[in-house]
C-alpha cells in the first residue's frame, strides 16, 4: 500500500517573509493530518527559514532543482550537498525547467542520480505537451522520459522504491485550470508510466513508487483524482500557495488512504 504524498511547488513565489507567513499558516492544520506525506517546495532562497519552522513537524522540505556536480564552478547553482542539508526532497524536470531552461532528459538523468547519491529523494516531473498529446504521442513521450531519466539508477539507490517519486504532469494542465481527467491520468500512469518502471527497475518497484499526478489540482477536484488506484497523491502548483486550499488537498488523500 502506497502511503499518499502530497506535494507543494512554490515555483517563484514567497520572499522569506512571506514564507515565515504562509508556513506558520499550514502547520497547524497539515500537523492535524495523518497517513500523508506532506512536502513543501519553496524557493531555495526561503529554504532555511522554513526548516527552523518545520522543526518537530512532521512535514518535509523539497527544493525545485538541483545541479548535477558536487561543487565547482557554476554560478548560480545550487549542490545536492547544500540541498541534503535542508531538505528532504528535490523536484527534478519540471515542465518550466524543461521549457524555460532547457533541461533534457539527458540532464535530468544526470540530476537524478546525483540526488540520490546524496540521499535526497527526486520528485521526477513528465508530461507531454499539448501538441504531443493531440498528435497521440503521449505514450511515446512520457516512456522515453521515464526511461531516459533513469538511465543508470540501479534498484538499490532508489531503496527498492521507496526513495524516488514520480509526478505525471501534462504540460497543458499546468496552470492552466484544464486538468486531465483523474480516470486519463490514472491510464497514462497505470499503462505507460508503471510498465516503464517495471522494465527499467523491477516489477516490485513499480509497485513501490509513488506517481503523483499534477496539473491544476485545486481543493474541490483533488479527492477525485485520488480515488483512482495508480495515482498516489499530487503535485501542486498554485493552489500550495493557499493555506485552506492545500490543506483541503492534504485532507481529501488522507480519506482516500
Ligand atoms: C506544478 O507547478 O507542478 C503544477 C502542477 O502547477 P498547477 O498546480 O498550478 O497546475
Amino acid at each position: 500500500m502506497r502511503q499518499p504524498l502530497i506535494a507543494g511547488n512554490w515555483k517563484m513565489f514567497r520572499t522569506v517573509a512571506e514564507t515565515r507567513h504562509l508556513v506558520s499558516e499550514l502547520v497547524p492544520g497539515l500537523q492535524a493530518i495523518k497517513d500523508v506525506v506532506k512536502v513543501i517546495c519553496p524557493p531555495f532562497t526561503a529554504l532555511l527559514a522554513a526548516k527552523a519552522l518545520l522543526e518537530g513537524t512532521e512535514i518535509m522540505l523539497g527544493a525545485q532543482n538541483v545541479h548535477w556536480e558536487t561543487s565547482g564552478a557554476y554560478t548560480g547553482e545550487v549542490s545536492p550537498p547544500m540541498i541534503a542539508e535542508l531538505c528532504q526532497f528535490v523536484i527534478i524536470g519540471h515542465s518550466e525547467r524543461r521549457t524555460y531552461f532547457g533541461e533534457t532528459d539527458e540532464s535530468v538523468n544526470l540530476k537524478v542520480r546525483a540526488a540520490l547519491d546524496h540521499g535526497l529523494t527526486p520528485i521526477v516531473c513528465v508530461g507531454e505537451t499539448l501538441d504531443e498529446n493531440e498528435a497521440g504521442r503521449t505514450a511515446e513521450v512520457v516512456s522515453q522520459q521515464v526511461r531516459d531519466g533513469l538511465a543508470g539508477v540501479s534498484l538499490e539507490s532508489i531503496h527498492d522504491g521507496t526513495s524516488l517519486v514520480f509526478a505525471y504532469e501534462p504540460v497543458w494542465a499546468i496552470g492552466t485550470g484544464k486538468a486531465a481527467t483523474a480516470p486519463g491520468a490514472n491510464a497514462v500512469i497505470a499503462d505507460i508510466i508503471r510498465p516503464m518502471l517495471a522494465e527499467r527497475l523491477a516489477v516490485s518497484a513499480a509497485q513501490a513508487i509513488r506517481v503523483l499526478y499534477g496539473g491544476s489540482v485545486k481543493g474541490e477536484n483533488a479527492a477525485v483524482f485520488f480515488s483512482h488506484p495508480d495515482i498516489d497523491g499530487a503535485l501542486v502548483g498554485g493552489a500550495s500557495l493557499k493555506a485552506i486550499e492545500f490543506t483541503q488537498i492534504v485532507k481529501a488523500a488522507s480519506k482516500s488512504f
